[in-house]
């Protein structure tokens, strides 16, 4: 085969660091690579309940494509893809088709709904640059909103947050930070305004460190979150939520509802005809699916068992990174005519949630568990690590987060 085509979808953390190393290991003269993606920047997505909250303005948060990716080297396709079809090689795009000898899928995740009524319709989700910066602004009306109703209208000033996994834990962080800003701009006083975070599970953060649980609820509630545990989201309309807890049910007047409560993988992974699990690949230890020895899923679109305890690993970032370093030197592998890839290996390192500026919990380096202000250091570096990896130092120079204090 002359130069075969490499075709990456996705500039997230797989799609980018998958492109990113493969644009080093790979000569001009051994293959073709191009990465599709539907905007020219690429996005921290686990910044985005920052923007989302208005804590964090979102260009901090994305980063431009062709600061880390050599366009003379990678043909880069700014388009959306709306169809894979496996069997023949192709991709359509919303503006053209690729075809590829061998396939990246990088398209991340979306929103699981449950089929809840209303949800699609009314609710908001934290899943990537314009709907965090939508959130944000929606937010922001209706509190400018308020003082210019006739009425005392309660759900412009109640904010539900669905599910209380990390996500939504992060999201209320930020957002209990937010509120008194916003109260102080469009004179609102604080004791008006509702946060409140729905989770079915008997408690917040399901499976995680009790200890930590405690300390993240304590720290939340003393910022005005209420939580509402084993409690379901049950419908959403335009100004109310319907909620039950012991077959009791409940409507909350609201104007804002943030659905953070489960992802899946992208859609069409699904459509594309593979085997799907809660839209999720299941793939083989060297991460390409059963039946296709020329595509690789890496990050939200992969499904990986962990054989510890039988279950998915869950879909993190962290994982997305270490799936697509072993993905890129796999792909090389093939193109160099080798035949003995690498089975992929997790390296976990631990998990830290933001709480909001200067808070955080989490476990790292197996068991050490972190509270308060040395979790939130501990969340800079993991992100700061990130981006070094990804572009080196003048990256992180320009994104990274140096100020141990504010943001
Ligand atoms: P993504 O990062 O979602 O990237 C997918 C890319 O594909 C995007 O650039 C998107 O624009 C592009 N794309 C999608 N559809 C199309 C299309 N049709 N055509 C063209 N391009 C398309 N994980 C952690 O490990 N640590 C954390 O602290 C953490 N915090 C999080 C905080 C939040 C608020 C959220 C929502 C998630 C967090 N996660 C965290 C999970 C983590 O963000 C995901 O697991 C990770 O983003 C998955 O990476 P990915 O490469 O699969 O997809
Ligand atoms: P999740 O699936 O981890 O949590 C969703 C929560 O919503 C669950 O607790 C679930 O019980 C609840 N829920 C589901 N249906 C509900 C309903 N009808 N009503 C009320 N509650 C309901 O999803 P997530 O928090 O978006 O996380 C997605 C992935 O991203 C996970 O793998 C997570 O580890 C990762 N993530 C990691 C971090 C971090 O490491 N700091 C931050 C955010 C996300």
């Amino acid at each position: 085969m002359n130069r075969p085509n490499i075709v990456v979808l996705g500039a997230g953390y797989g799609g980018m660091i998958t492109t990113a190393k493969l644009q080093k290991m790979l000569g001009s003269n051994e293959a073709n690579i191009t990465l599709v993606n539907k905007h020219n920047y690429h996005y921290q997505t686990t910044w985005l309940h920052e923007n989302a909250a208005g804590t964090l303005h979102h260009d901090r948060t994305r980063i431009k494509i062709s600061d880390v990716i050599n366009f003379n080297r990678v043909n880069f396709v700014q388009d959306t893809v709306v169809g894979l079809d496996p069997s023949s090689k192709k991709i359509q795009l919303e503006n053209g088709e690729l075809t590829y000898d061998y396939l990246v899928v990088g398209l991340g995740f979306e929103a699981a709904t449950f089929g809840i009524q209303g949800l699609k319709e009314h609710a908001f989700t934290i899943s990537n640059i314009n709907a965090a910066r939508l959130i944000r602004e929606h937010i922001e009306y209706n509190f400018a909103r308020y003082n210019n109703e006739k009425e005392e209208r309660q759900d412009l000033l109640n904010i539900v947050v669905g599910g209380a996994g990390f996500t939504g834990i992060e999201f209320v962080g930020e957002i209990a930070n937010k509120v008194p800003e916003l109260c102080k701009e469009y004179d609102i006083p604080r004791e008006k305004v509702r946060i409140i975070n729905v989770e079915a599970a008997p408690t917040v953060l399901p499976g995680f460190d009790e200890e930590l649980v405690e300390y993240a609820m304590n720290l939340l509630e003393g910022k005005g979150v209420e939580f509402k545990v084993g409690t379901m989201i049950k419908e959403v309309e335009e100004h109310k939520i319907l909620v039950e807890k012991d077959e009791q049910q409940e409507e909350i007047p609201t104007n804002t509802v943030v659905w953070a409560a489960g992802v899946r993988g992208n859609s069409l992974v699904e459509e594309a005809g593979f085997e799907t699990n809660r839209g999720r690949v299941p793939v083989r230890d060297d991460l390409r699916p059963n039946g296709y020895d020329d595509v690789f899923i890496v990050g939200d679109c992969a499904l990986i068992m962990n054989p510890e305890n039988d279950r998915p690993y869950p879909p993190t970032a962290q994982i997305a990174i270490q799936e697509a370093e072993t993905t890129a030197r796999n792909v090389k592998k093939i193109v160099n005519g080798e035949d003995n890839l690498e089975s992929f290996k997790p390296d976990l390192k631990g998990t830290v949630a933001s709480l909001g500026e200067g808070q955080a919990i989490g476990v790292v380096f197996g068991d050490k568990k972190l509270f308060g202000w040395t979790a939130s250091v501990m969340k800079k570096i993991i992100d700061n690590r990130y981006l070094l990896k990804l572009g080196g130092i003048g990256l992180l120079l320009k994104k990274g987060k140096f100020n141990i204090f504010t943001k």
